[in-house]
Order: structure tokens, then sequence, then C-alpha cells
């Protein structure tokens, strides 16, 4: 299971959605227009509309039409009852209004349709989230993981950051805290990803190497996420022309339309520097639109007094 066969799946989803919606309706339709009376009351209703919309274009009096409308819709609604159907169940029930089940609306990804792609990668664990809370990240100094429970709660409403670094060295519970911020994104309804670097960077790959119309399904989901978490930045292998560069093309997209993206890594400023350029780097440690979190654990130096004494 990739991201491509999460796609595939989403819209599969999508079209048995509208199909049934749709396949409802008819075989409704199909139902009461068996009876006589329906179709009866059906045709004369067609026929008012007509004589309604005439009688309004040549702006002659349309009232006798239009009670004549009235009683026959009641009418209409009592047989309907009869065969226990509603008027409601004669028009296709979208799950979604807004698209009407087709999963784009405006040219664009409904909602919809970005929740159900969440679900699945969730659901096939994908992005190797684990169902971590606040609570469990007790190894952390409480302040910082305050710092994010606030930040999330506030989250949308407060937009202060598009850009959170998280670093500090293996071991400090870094992955503890995107996971559980990740989750918390989820709960609240946020379209979230949370994704290794090396995981991203296979996607980056992926894309680079096609050149088909398929190819943008291979980032737009890290680019159209309401939340993006890339945790352990520094542990993917560096490729040429693709790592440095796509990355730097998503986190600047990404900014553009001020979405937020969350990153974990071991990596001091200066390696990352290094490693992604000054570019990247300036704008992930921009103190207008990012923060960054140290976070030292008991953990880490625990292990390297441990590491001091056998040395
Ligand atoms: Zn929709």
């Amino acid at each position: 299971m990739n991201m491509d066969d999460i796609f595939t799946l989403a819209s599969n989803d999508m079209r048995a959605r509208r199909s049934k919606a749709l396949q409802d309706a008819e075989s409704n339709k199909i139902k009461a227009l068996e009876n006589d009376e329906y179709k009866s009351i059906a045709n004369k209703i067609g026929e008012l509309t007509i004589d309604i919309a005439k009688a309004r274009f040549k702006k002659e009096d349309a009232t006798p039409f239009e009670k004549e409308y009235d009683k026959a819709i009641k009418e209409e609604a009592k047989i309907l009852s009869k065969l226990k159907l509603t008027k409601q169940d004669l028009e296709p029930q979208f799950k979604c209004t807004l698209c009407e089940d087709k999963g784009f609306s405006q040219n664009k990804h409904c909602s919809c349709f970005n929740e159900l792609i969440s679900f699945y990668t969730n659901r096939y664990n994908l992005n190797t989230l684990q169902p971590i809370s606040f609570n469990d990240c007790k190894e952390i100094d409480p302040k910082i993981v305050e710092t994010m429970v606030k930040f999330t709660k506030e989250y949308p409403e407060k937009r202060k950051f598009v850009n959170i670094l998280i670093a500090g060295s293996v071991g400090v519970g870094k992955t503890q805290l995107t996971q559980a911020t990740a989750n918390a994104f989820l709960d609240k309804g946020l379209y979230t990803i949370f994704t290794t670097a090396s995981s991203l960077n296979s996607n980056f790959l992926d894309y680079h190497k096609c050149f088909n119309d398929n190819k943008n399904q291979y980032l737009h989901h890290f680019l159209e996420c309401d939340v993006l978490v890339i945790d352990d930045l520094g542990t993917e292998p560096m490729l040429n022309n693709v790592t440095k560069e796509y990355l730097l093309m998503l986190i600047s997209e990404r900014m553009l339309v001020r979405k937020l993206t969350i990153i974990s890594t071991n990596l001091t400023a200066d390696e990352l520097t290094y490693r992604y350029g000054e570019r990247l780097v300036s704008r992930l440690l921009d103190y207008h639109t990012s923060v960054s979190i140290q976070i030292i654990g008991k953990d880490l130096r625990l292990r390297s007094k441990n590491k001091n004494n056998q040395e």
C-alpha cells in the first residue's frame, strides 16, 4: 500500500458514494412512477410548473396555477408517504453538498476527498503515526509540551507560525512530540499528514522520475494538506537534484498559502544549512513565520553520561 493506492482507494470511494446517491434516487423514482396515482400527480405538477412559468413570463396572474400547484404538492406528499417515500428520496442525497460527492469543487480536491485520504493514510499506517497523545510525552520538558498543546488548541484561529522546527538529539522524544501534535490536529479535523523524511524523499524521487499526467499525485497531498509533519529530517539519503530542491519547493509553496509544516530533526542549524542550503534554513528559522524548539531530554544526558563512563 503506497500513496498511489490510497489515492485510488479514495477516488473509488468517492465514485461509489456518488453513484449510490444517484442510483437510490433513480430507483425510488421508478418505484414511485409504478404507482398510477403518483404518475398522474407528477404529470400534473409538471404541467402546472410550465403554466406558472408561462403566466409569469407573459406577466399574467399566476395565482390560480400556484394555488393548484401547492395543492398538488401536498397531494404528492400524501401519495408518496403511502409508498413509504418522501420527496427527498427522489433526489440524490449526496454526503457532501459542496461537491455532490464528485470529490472536486472549484477545481480543487474537496475537503471530503482530503478527509478520505487522511482516513486511509492513517488506517494503513502509511505514515507510521502511532496513537500517541501529549499525555504520553512524559520524557519531554512539560513547558515544551504545554506550548504545543496550546498551539494546537488555538490553531487555526491563531495562525502565529507556518513552520515549527523541533530539534534535539536522538532519543529525546522528538518523534513522540511530533506524533502527539499530528494526532491533536487530526482530532481537530484538520487534514494532517505525518511522514518520515525518508518516505517524503521517496515521493520526491517518484515525482522527479515521472513524466506523465500522474506526476502530481506524488506531491499534491503534501502540498494540499493543512498540516504536514516531517519526522527526522536529515536521516534520508541525499539525492542529487531531488532532496534539497523539492524540499525547498515544498516548504516555500506551503508558506505561500500559509499552511503549517512541522519538522523534527537531529541536526543543528549549521548542519541543516550545510545539508539543505541557506535558502531553506533561513525560511525555517525566520522568526516572523517560524518557531524552533530545542528539546534537551533527560534520556540524552543519561546516555551521554553512560557513554562517558564506558570510555
Ligand atoms: Zn465534497
